[in-house]
């Protein structure tokens, strides 16, 4: 039987050998990448010093500039191996998008000729009319323009030259992540800086940093290919529980298996080349479950990192005949997936927003941007839950796993205590703290210096302050990281401008800075005190409460996803200039339509292997059974436990098979619907519904029938690589 011919090829799989590389990583970091030490060996100097201003100053590069930048890139990529080149993408479908084209042409005189001009590095237009649009592109004018991003480096891939590139419509509409994440980051850039200007005259720019974590599972190929639930949605639908599992919490930052050991090395050693800074590695709660992050880096460059991580994963696991699953819950009631979005915001003067500083002046600077970020978060909380809600996120957000569903902020004791401070105080009150890390406030200038606990975490908060950052915790381990950073950047950026005005307006009416800051942050503390909240999140209490405070409690994707359309949010990222209403239409089409197909394909995969491998099986080992019973009663003994048996399977058999049959039926129904908002809403409330009831009835039987008969990989045998 093919599963246990493939349990057997996966206890035959050995430890992939790797060359450990000879020399240090600082002797390979980045030597893929076109980077700045690259083209000042491979650029004339006007070029390079243009190419450089453009990429720290966003000034516009000529076209003759960028003919001589691609005459020097096409040279580095022919001098490094590559013979091809594409522009690379991330289209809303998720993942990255390439399309390769050979650098060679033909000279007209029979010969061929590398080239590559300014014109073809700068735009092409991919045949893009099957990435999702969201209705944007009428099909008689589906031309979508890939255009250069110089604040990303190209690399290379194998042979391939890959420029990162944005995605936008014939009529300016972004198609991607990377045009709205760039337009957050300016956005955001711009309102930090005027509100640092209160305290620093010589801030010219604010950058968004993000440092993400990327937790998967990896498994063994030979077991993946066995089942084809994990081969055609990514996540089991349905397997029963392993006797072990993460009970005994011995996996966590446990010993690294070889054969894992030697993939993580190679991944490392690719990733570092790529200019991709890993620097942590380790297990996970989970049998199977690792976890890679790098430095973080300023957030475009980051986020483009992270999917480029992806797609090598994927690659080098399958040398080492693994698969790699990002998806957010593979496994039922053993862990999920996320990928932690750390996220800050600093100064061109180097000065992190986020960390308490030493002088009064710093503090206040600190806790002027640590409330506003609260503030943003606070009125849009629903909206940030829908920026990293999907099928498969799902199974976490709102399920019972962690993060809830409910957006809050955990900020730890002791800033907590100075935030009430802060808020009950009169204007002129010297304000004293106990703690032993002494907070002495004698009226607003002299915050001095608060030495925050670094060690007060909070493991169940989905959006946490965590010393000099903002941990959000609840995105899922496949998004796109842009999706969520555009959302924090977009409502920090519209909570600054306001803050901004609201402060000057104090100090117009003759009142000193200081005072006017310290006056509208009283305001905004008391405003978003609801985000605040340091308990247990995972509790049934906190659900009550959040729903009391007036947090957004919903849990069905489709419902989230009209958060996206609400005024508050359409007039925010208008304010931030990151999308128009089009565009927010669309991309809220494309969730729902996305959100449908994903459950569809669960919806039919389910059906075709209850049908197909389950019900067969149990018909085996009824008949099994049934001649059994038939032959104990000949000899006339007891054969009760037999029929008892029998009638359970035989129950199950029925009910499985009306299940299917009913789940069927409601697809019919939704896919009858042509609103994209109201089929996905159907399909999770009616389609959707039957997914767990009919696993229930598969992963008994599993427990009952014969092991022998039982056609997919166990839990148990997916589960411990050795
Ligand atoms: P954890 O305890 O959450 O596992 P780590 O120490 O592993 O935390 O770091 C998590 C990530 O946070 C790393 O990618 C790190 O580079 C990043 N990080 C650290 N400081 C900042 C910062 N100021 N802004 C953004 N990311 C940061
Ligand atoms: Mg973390």
């Amino acid at each position: 039987m093919l599963r246990f011919r493939m349990v057997e090829a996966a206890l035959n799989h050995k430890a992939v050998d790797v060359k450990a590389p000879s020399t240090r990583p600082s002797d390979y970091f980045g030597e893929k990448v076109f980077g700045r030490n690259v083209m000042r060996k491979y650029l004339d100097k006007p070029t390079y010093e243009a190419l450089v201003n453009t990429m720290d100053n966003g000034t516009p590069l000529s076209l003759e500039l960028a003919d001589s930048v691609a005459a020097g890139m096409r040279q580095w990529a022919l001098d490094n191996g590559a013979d091809h080149y594409t522009h690379w993408f991330q289209p809303l479908t998720g993942g990255t998008a390439e399309k390769h084209d050979s650098f060679s042409d033909p000279d007209g005189k029979g010969l061929v000729i590398e080239s590559f001009s300014g014109k073809v590095l700068a735009q092409q237009e991919p045949d893009a009319s099957s990435f999702p649009n969201g209705g944007i592109r009428n099909t008689f004018e589906a031309r979508g323009y890939s255009a250069w991003d110089p604040t990303s480096p190209a690399f290379i891939v194998d042979t391939t030259l890959c420029i990162p590139t944005v995605f936008i419509a014939y009529t300016g509409e972004a198609l991607d992540y990377k045009v709205p994440l760039l337009r957050s980051i300016a956005a955001v850039d711009k309102a930090a800086t005027e509100v640092c200007h209160y305290f620093d005259k010589n801030v010219n720019s604010v950058h968004t940093y993000l440092g993400w974590e990327q937790e998967f599972f990896l498994l063994d190929e030979s077991l993946w290919a066995a089942r084809p639930d994990l081969v055609l949605t990514g996540r089991t639908l349905m397997g029963h529980e392993s006797a072990k599992n993460q009970q005994l919490e011995d996996h966590y930052f446990g010993a690294i298996p070889q054969r894992v050991m030697n993939f993580m090395r190679e991944l490392e050693y690719e990733s570092l080349k790529l200019g991709i800074p890993l620097k942590t590695r380790h297990n996970e709660v989970a049998p199977n479950q690792f976890e890679v992050a790098p430095v973080y880096e300023e957030a475009n460059l980051a986020n483009d990192h992270n999917q480029l991580l992806m797609t090598i994963m994927d690659k080098i696991a399958r040398r080492h005949n693994f698969r790699v699953l990002l998806h957010e819950k593979p496994f039922k009631g053993i862990n999920g997936s996320g990928k932690h979005n750390n996220w800050s915001l600093g100064t061109d003067t180097g000065v992190n927003l986020f960390s308490p500083g030493k002088t009064p002046s710093e503090n206040l600077q600190f806790i002027t941007f640590l409330v506003n970020v609260m503030a943003a978060v606070y009125r849009h909380n629903g909206l940030l839950k829908a920026s990293i809600m999907s099928a498969t996120n799902a199974h976490r957000l709102g399920a019972n796993e962690a993060p809830p569903a409910i957006i809050s902020t955990f900020l730890g004791s002791q800033l907590s205590s100075v935030l009430e401070k802060l808020e009950s105080s009169k204007s002129d009150d010297a304000i004293r703290f106990d703690a032993k890390s002494v907070l002495k406030m004698s009226g607003v200038a002299q915050i001095p210096s608060i030495l925050l606990d670094n060690t007060d975490r909070n493991r169940t908060s989905p959006f946490a302050f965590t010393g000099n950052r903002f941990e959000f915790r609840a995105v899922g381990s496949s998004d796109n990281c842009a999706e969520a950073i555009i959302t924090i950047n977009a409502a920090v950026a519209e909570q600054l401008v306001q803050f901004k005005s609201d402060v000057d307006a104090v100090i117009a009416k003759g009142v000193k800075k200081e005072r006017a800051i310290y006056e509208t942050l009283k305001k905004l503390i008391k405003y978003c005190r609801a985000i605040h909240f340091d308990g247990n999140g995972y509790s049934d209490e906190w659900k009550a409460e959040a729903l009391r405070r007036g947090l957004d409690c919903e849990t069905s994707a489709p419902l989230m996803f009209d958060r996206f359309l609400d005024k508050k949010s359409e007039k925010m990222f208008a304010l931030a200039g990151v999308y128009n209403k089009t565009e927010l239409e669309a991309r809220t089409e494309v969730k729902w339509e996305t959100y449908t197909k994903k459950i569809q394909i669960e919806a039919r995969v389910l059906g075709d292997i209850t049908r197909s491998n389950i019900l067969p099986v149990a018909s085996k080992y009824e008949a099994v059974l049934l001649d059994k019973a038939f032959k104990m009663k000949e000899l006339g003994l007891n054969y009760d436990s037999d029929i008892a048996l029998l009638r359970d399977i035989q129950s199950r058999v029925a009910t499985l098979q009306r299940l299917v049959d009913d789940m069927i039926e409601a697809r019919k129904v939704a896919n009858r619907i042509e609103d994209q908002r109201e089929k996905a809403i159907k399909y999770h409330d009616t389609v959707a519904i039957y997914f767990e009831e009919i696993r229930s009835h598969i992963d008994r039987m599993e427990e009952v029938i014969d092991d022998e008969l039982w056609p997919l990989p166990k839990y148990r045998e997916l589960m411990f690589i050795r």
